[in-house]
């Protein structure tokens, strides 16, 4: 059971000797429509790390809880951190780990602005050493085959794909009955503090009504057979590199 929160220090000596790779979950806590809760971002990918750790040697970091979340800030509950507060957070995070001589971090990230600031820290993070940050934006990265065959509506921010996968993992969060679609789309991206209300009415985008706890477990299911797969690579010592067929 390796998680690092509930490892001793002689235990995690063991544990760390038995590989090589390490899951750092990045997460948010922001407004996902009416009906999912705020930690969204953080739950799904938790509960992905979760279930490898029963399975696999690697090693799962507590998860950063807070994400850039700078688009939800005007809806009751979000809790968002600046850029550069994450970039040095990340960056700090990596570091340590990998000065504890592991070579590979996966940044299972949950929330879609960090994965920029994932690979500022990551940059910096690797300059030395033979070390590798692998970031995964989960629901897009994981899950493709499952995602085009179960899904009647576009992805997005609390729609279908979210709010299935929510009824699949904590279905006691979701409530149902507050569910509404909202799709506000513009020709240009439009930057405006102001305006953020007008451009993601009830903190959605897309719509959650034909989401299915069924739907979600396919898709999960699907996803933590890649992240078994992709921890499996990396104990091996192999970057996930796409194979050619030439
Ligand atoms: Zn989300």
């Amino acid at each position: 059971m390796p998680l690092w929160t509930e490892l001793t220090h002689p235990d995690f000596i063991d544990a760390s000797n038995r590989t090589e790779v390490v899951v750092l979950i990045t997460g948010a806590l922001e407004a996902h429509g009416k009906h999912l809760p705020l930690g969204t971002d953080t739950i799904l990918p938790d509960y992905l790390a979760e279930k490898i750790a029963k399975e696999t040697n690697a090693l799962v970091l507590p998860p950063i809880p807070y994400g850039d979340s700078w688009s939800f800030d005007p809806f009751a509950g979000t809790v968002s951190v600046s850029p550069e507060t994450l970039v040095h957070l990340y960056h700090d995070v990596m570091k340590s780990v990998f000065n504890h001589g592991f070579r590979f971090i996966i940044a299972l990230n949950g929330h879609g602005p960090n994965a920029a600031l994932l690979q500022q820290a990551a940059k910096r993070a690797t300059a030395e050493g033979e070390h590798a940050v692998i970031i995964v934006n989960w629901w897009i990265d994981f899950a493709k085959t499952a995602r085009k065959v179960v899904l009647t509506t576009p992805e997005g921010h609390a729609a279908e794909d979210e709010t299935s996968e929510m009824l699949f993992v904590r279905p006691d969060l979701v409530d149902e009955a507050k569910m509404v679609a909202g799709r506000v789309e513009t020709k240009y991206r439009i930057v405006s503090a102001r305006y953020r209300e007008d451009l993601l009415p009830n903190a959605i985008y897309g719509n959650p009504l034909d989401a299915s706890a069924d739907k979600g477990r396919i898709i999960i299911e699907e996803a933590i057979e890649e992240l078994m797969e992709l921890v499996g690579q990396l104990e091996r010592g192999k970057l996930p590199l796409l194979e050619k067929d030439e």
